[in-house]
């Protein structure tokens, strides 16, 4: 294969383009090189592809940010997509929402592309949320969810048929499951490819339709996935889990489950990437004189040791008590740091002998700012 172009020259913008120049950028480019107005051109092709590749990537800001920093390299391993593995069939998938803000619908424009082939039925993504809390996020949890997604019907094997027997071919399509019409597009008067309203595409028509199903292949049913949730993962994020989608009438591909991530957030510890935030608020006599406070971590509190003359705004370091690292190619390594941001608590009403002690404290030799450098001169000097 060929070296891989840039994806930001693959659709000719900036390397600070908008997300809506770079989405107008692609819709040029999959018009320019679409299969339907270049047919048999190969290169045309490629370049569609090519451009999706890069569409796909620099459309998702998480991929962009990691293209941007490790380029071709850093997109190897991800999940779902990694470069060239895309055929046509995802690209039309994926993409229709370009076109549909646009005012149109790509899929349909794009018709059924496949150079007059049957088209293996893909089913549809779902999609899941995961609420997690940071003591599982800290160590990965398996999760086990139901959900609730079209299965293939046991009666009938998801063929949709009452006898087992595969479909006739349909007549209207000669089992090519498209249509051709002529249309009026953006780009004047062309044939476009339409899924066969026959055969809603599939080539075949089943007469003994199977009664569990209707003929569907598919039923909906629950079903209990178990998914494994690595360390490290942060809210928004989606794992993406192949095949365990909607299943595809007739026997086709199944979709992924799509699992997007929810963080749930907790008063005292504050996430900040890989580290966590704790304020801490101290008296004034254990700032002054030190002593010990206990800290909430995630695997319980712990006790640490305030230092004399501790100043507001002192920031401490608990190492290794954040969350694990979590890399692009979802290996866990490294961990956080807790950082206690230390605050000190300056009372707003005080009783008669508090004010007495207090003032009695504004005379005193140690308490103005600067005087522990006076007495150190003054200890030098004299
Ligand atoms: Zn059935
Ligand atoms: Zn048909």
């Amino acid at each position: 294969m060929a070296e891989k172009r840039d994806y930001y020259e693959v659709l000719g913008v900036e390397k600070n383009a908008s997300a809506e120049e770079i989405k107008k950028a692609y819709r040029k480019k999959a018009i320019q090189y679409h299969p339907d107005k270049n047919p048999g051109d190969k290169t045309a092709e490629e370049k569609f592809k090519e451009a999706a590749e890069a569409y796909e990537v620099l459309s998702d800001p998480q991929k962009r940010q990691r293209y941007d920093q490790f380029g071709h390299a850093g997109m190897q391993g991800m999940g779902g997509f990694s470069g060239g593995g895309m055929t046509m069939e995802d690209i039309f998938q994926q993409f229709g929402d370009v076109f549909a803000s646009a005012g149109f619908d790509f899929r349909d424009f794009m018709g059924g592309h496949g150079g007059g082939s049957r088209r293996v039925r893909r089913g549809t993504d779902l999609r899941v949320k995961v609420r997690l809390t940071l003591e599982e996020i800290a160590t990965g949890v398996d999760k086990k969810i139901k959900v609730r997604k079209l299965v293939p019907c046991t009666s009938c094997n998801g063929t949709g048929s009452a006898d087992g027997r595969e479909g006739e071919t349909c007549q209207q399509c000669k089992g090519r499951g498209v249509v051709y019409r002529q249309q009026r597009g953006f780009l004047g008067m062309m044939q476009v490819q339409t899924d066969c309203p026959e055969c809603h595409g599939e080539g075949k028509i089943i007469r003994n339709k199977c009664s569990k199903c209707q003929g569907e292949g598919v039923v909906r049913d629950e079903e209990i996935i178990s998914i494994q949730i690595p360390a490290g993962v942060a809210h928004g994020m989606t794992l993406t889990m192949q095949g365990k989608g909607n299943a595809a009438p007739h026997g086709g591909v199944p979709g992924d489950l799509l699992v997007l991530i929810e963080e749930e957030e907790r008063k005292d510890l504050v996430r900040q990437g890989d580290d966590l935030i704790y304020n801490l608020l101290l008296d004034m006599p254990t700032a002054v004189l030190g002593g010990q406070v206990q800290i909430p971590t995630l695997t319980g509190d712990v006790k640490i040791t305030i230092t004399p003359g501790t100043q507001p705004g002192k920031v401490l370091r608990m190492r290794g008590k954040g969350l694990p690292h979590l890399d692009q190619y979802g290996r866990t390594y490294g961990q956080g740091d807790l950082l206690i941001n230390v605050g000190v608590y300056i009372p707003e009403h005080l009783s008669k002998d508090e004010q007495k002690l207090i003032e009695g404290l504004k005379t005193s030799p140690n308490i103005v700012p600067g005087s522990s450098e006076k007495n150190f001169f003054k200890n030098l000097f004299c």
